[in-house]
């Protein structure tokens, strides 16, 4: 609550209020440097706050109680943060030996989580400067899980794995989450990660919340241009007022608004019969769909398009087509402060 947090001088994060709800996923998003890494170091009590507080299952953190609620959590770093001198066997088997338990439920135990995160056995034997940053933070899942916390602090937790090991261990993340039914705390930069994993996603720009609540809802209504340009991929479409599109907008004040429009809701037409006609600049072809970056006559503003289904025509560069929007689907935001224009005629979807 009312979280603060400067490095010499220069404010990081907040002033900062947010819940992660017990037993949810809470993904918090932002780009590089917005103050994600911060807020997990304060909550798992690796720094201290300027000014607010922090709770945990409603006990304030405080240095006589930052022990006993830090061995409730499981806290994985981008690095991973093993110890260099133990083997990936050994970082996950520490803390159970601590707690006394038999080397045979211990070897048990391991061969369960490597299993769950996908390391294959031979590389338990090794230390961590033997083992890839992919490597790495999958020991390091493994010995947060060792822990059965009630809550997972998880610090960009997949950022060193290759995207088709990132997917798998994305839904093993979420199978996770459900069997044991316990509390994360999820940081990324990657949205994609937040709005699949996340119950609530909260994003974050500069050290302030942006917008906080389900992820449909984010993308569906974002509050402004900032969290509307960073969810969704490819990203949504910013239009700087009409840019001569023969658009039927509702009267909005100010009179110009920014126009969003996702580039799935861009389809092409016959020259002369869209809203406008556009040159073909680039053309990239993803697999399931094309991605055609078109430039408006007249405005001369950008416009991305998303042609999908089998066999989509897409134009060759140079070409000129025409565009047509789904008007239902526009978002309009104020060109002042960025802000959500709310509206009530039919563009106000
Ligand atoms: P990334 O995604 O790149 O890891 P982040 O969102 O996690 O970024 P933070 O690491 O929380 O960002 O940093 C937030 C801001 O605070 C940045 O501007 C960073 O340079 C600054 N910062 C963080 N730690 C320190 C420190 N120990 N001393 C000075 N500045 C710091």
């Amino acid at each position: 609550e009312q979280i603060e947090r400067s490095f010499a001088g220069a404010r990081a994060l907040g002033p900062l209020t947010l819940e992660a709800q017990a037993q949810c996923v809470t993904a918090v998003l932002g780009p590089s440097g917005c103050g994600k890494s911060t807020l997990l170091r304060l909550v798992v009590g690796l720094l201290q706050p300027d000014a607010g507080t922090i709770s945990i299952g409603g006990t304030p953190l405080t240095a006589a109680n930052l022990r006993g609620l830090r061995l409730r959590t499981g806290y994985v770093i981008q690095e991973g943060g093993l110890f260099p001198h133990l083997t990936a066997y050994d970082n996950v088997a520490l803390l159970p030996r601590d707690l006394g338990r038999g080397e045979t439920w211990i070897a048990a135990r391991v061969a369960e989580l490597a299993t769950l995160c996908h390391l294959p056995a031979e590389f338990l034997p090794r230390f961590p400067a033997q083992l890839s940053g992919g490597q790495r933070q999958r020991v390091a899942l493994g010995r947060a899980i060792v822990r059965e916390p009630k809550a997972f602090l998880l610090d960009e937790p997949l950022s060193n794995l290759d995207a088709r090991l990132r997917a798998e261990m994305r839904a093993e993340l979420a199978r996770l989450h459900r069997r044991l039914g316990a509390t994360m705390l999820y940081v990324t930069h990657d949205q994609e990660e937040a709005l699949t994993l996340g119950d609530r996603v909260v994003v974050l720009r500069d050290g302030a919340v942006q917008q906080a609540g389900p992820p449909l809802e984010l993308y569906e209504r974002p509050a402004n241009v900032f969290v509307a340009g960073f969810l969704g991929a490819p990203a949504m479409n910013l239009l700087p007022g009409a840019s001569g599109l023969a658009l039927d907008l509702p009267s909005t004040r100010p009179p110009e608004p920014v126009i969003g429009v996702r580039p799935g809701d861009v389809a092409l037409v016959a020259p002369g019969t869209g809203h406008a006609d556009a040159r073909v600049e680039v053309v990239e072809v993803l697999g399931h769909a094309t991605l055609v970056h078109l430039r408006l006559a007249g405005s001369g503003a950008a416009l991305r398009a998303l042609v999908t289904g089998a066999g989509s025509l897409a134009p060759a560069i140079g070409e000129t087509a025409g565009v047509r929007l789904a008007t239902e689907r526009l978002h309009l935001f104020d060109p002042r402060d960025g802000l959500r224009l709310e509206l009530s005629g039919p563009t106000g979807g």
